[in-house]
């Protein structure tokens, strides 16, 4: 049997101010379930909870603590869009393709709001009080207006509207953008108490669940599937992998690492402001992102400000990465100039070659849902109920998610460099105003 070192948590504001956490029993071996999922984030979570409702056994199996990966330090945006606008999907692969994905996106968002109920996970503090696209030049906001009217017009969805520079500074308390595209499907939660809310209510429903659990190898046998921990295995049927960003924590899971790119995005936390100054500030607390190409967001949580984008290129947080958050959050937003900075922390999206998350199977026993390109909140915690079908031997239609297969991605050994190249090139192009 190995030991492995256990994972470091991050010192995030989110765990500063996390709900206690649901103690789990410890892992042993010998258990046989129908499904063993792996990974303790949403996607593992929700996928529990679906198979439960089909009466099928689960386990969940989550190499450090639940909420650990990118499900416990998110920045709590709960939006249903992807990263292809609704638009561009249609254009290329059909209308059809595209009203599915976009029902999916407010299937999702409402899905937040039904776990919450369901698990009473009020410390969650979900506000769906819808989004707010920033544009920083002209060119992105003509790409926003044109946007509306297609969803207007084709998907006759009315939640989207175009405001002007005025409301735009009486939204968010920023000159900065030319305009904006307000999105009333959407809103804001707490990342990690989302998550541990929804463990607590999937123990409580007698759903086994084990932290410090890593599946080292996935062997098969004349029954299905037997997987390795360092405290023993467990039998299944089949195995869900769900480990998305985080795939290649150990080699159990590399039939989908090859396919994931991970791509570090960090964020800052202000001080608590209780000066009445700060108080015009994103008032209305919606998610607030940026039509940047490299893409910057914010938000508040209570009495701070949030303010995220890319992180580090490489393994490990830099302090230029955070120190250009910074600047950036203080060109914005000027009064947050003399804030100090409490928090800094970050994790690894799963972005993929088309930019689209991917549910589907390997084969017989092994069915995965990864790839959510820095939008899982609402898609990740809502995949659950379609793994569970897939599980069950449908095949559900999630457009582009379940129609195209997860592509390997090519050059991945060379996959660091070509990412900087990459985000290089998408900075040129906004700075230049492209
Ligand atoms: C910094 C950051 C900010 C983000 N902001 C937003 C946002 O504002 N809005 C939004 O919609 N999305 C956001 N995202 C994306 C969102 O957080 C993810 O899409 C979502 O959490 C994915 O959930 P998951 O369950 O698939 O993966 P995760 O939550 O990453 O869970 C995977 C788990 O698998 C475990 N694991 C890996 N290997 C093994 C193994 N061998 N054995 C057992 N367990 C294993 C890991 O420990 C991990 O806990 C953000 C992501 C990051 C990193």
């Amino acid at each position: 049997m190995t030991t492995q070192p256990p994972l470091p948590d991050i010192q995030s504001l989110w765990q500063e101010t996390a709900a206690s956490r649901p103690a789990f029993d410890e892992m042993s071996s010998g258990h046989r379930f129908d499904v063993a999922i792996i990974g303790g984030g949403y996607t593992g979570l929700s996928t529990a909870r679906y198979l439960a409702r089909r009466g099928l056994s689960a386990v969940v199996l989550e190499a450090s603590r639940i909420g650990w990966g990118a499900s416990g330090r998110n920045g709590g945006v709960v939006s249903g869009k992807f990263r292809l606008s609704f638009s561009d999907i249609a254009a290329r692969y059909g209308l059809d393709t595209a009203r599915r994905m976009h029902d999916l996106g407010i299937e999702s968002i409402d899905h937040v709001g039904e776990l919450v109920e369901d698990y009473g996970i009020a410390s969650a503090g979900f506000h769906p009080t819808g989004s707010l696209r920033c544009a920083h030049n002209q060119v992105s906001l003509d790409g926003l207006k044109k946007e509306v009217a297609w969803l207007h017009g084709t998907l006759g969805d009315r939640a989207c509207s175009i405001l002007s520079p005025e409301e735009m500074e009486a939204e968010t308390g920023s000159r900065d953008f030319v305009g904006g595209m307000l999105n009333t499907h959407g809103g804001v939660i707490h990342p990690l108490n989302f998550v541990l809310g929804i463990a607590a209510g999937l123990k409580a429903a007698g759903i086994a669940i084990h932290e410090k659990a890593p599946v080292t190898a996935i062997r098969r046998d004349r029954n299905g599937v037997v997987l390795e921990t360092p405290h023993g295995a467990v039998s299944a049927g089949q195995v869900v992998i769900a480990t998305n960003s985080y795939s290649d924590l150990t080699p159990a899971t590399s039939a989908v690492r090859k396919s994931i790119i991970p791509f570090r995005s960090a964020m800052i936390a202000t001080e608590p402001l209780t000066d009445s100054a700060y108080a015009s500030l994103l008032s209305q607390d919606r998610s607030y992102t940026e039509t940047r190409r490299m893409m910057r967001w914010f938000r508040r949580a209570g009495d701070r400000v949030i303010y995220g984008g890319r992180g580090a290129f490489g393994k490990t947080d830099s302090e230029g990465a955070f120190a250009a958050l910074h600047k950036a959050m203080v060109r914005q937003f000027p009064e947050l100039a003399a804030v100090s900075v409490t928090h800094r922390w970050s994790g690894l999206v799963a972005m993929t070659m088309d930019s689209i998350p991917h549910l589907g199977r390997l084969d017989d026993r092994v069915v995965y849902a990864v790839g959510y390109n820095g939008t899982g909140v609402a898609m990740a915690s809502n995949m659950g109920r379609y793994v569970a079908a897939m599980v069950a031997g449908e095949s559900p239609d999630l457009g582009l998610l379940t129609r195209t297969p997860l592509k390997p991605v090519p050059l991945y050994p060379i996959r660091e460099p070509v990412v900087r190249l990459v985000a290089g090139w998408y900075q040129f192009l906004d700075a230049i105003g492209r």
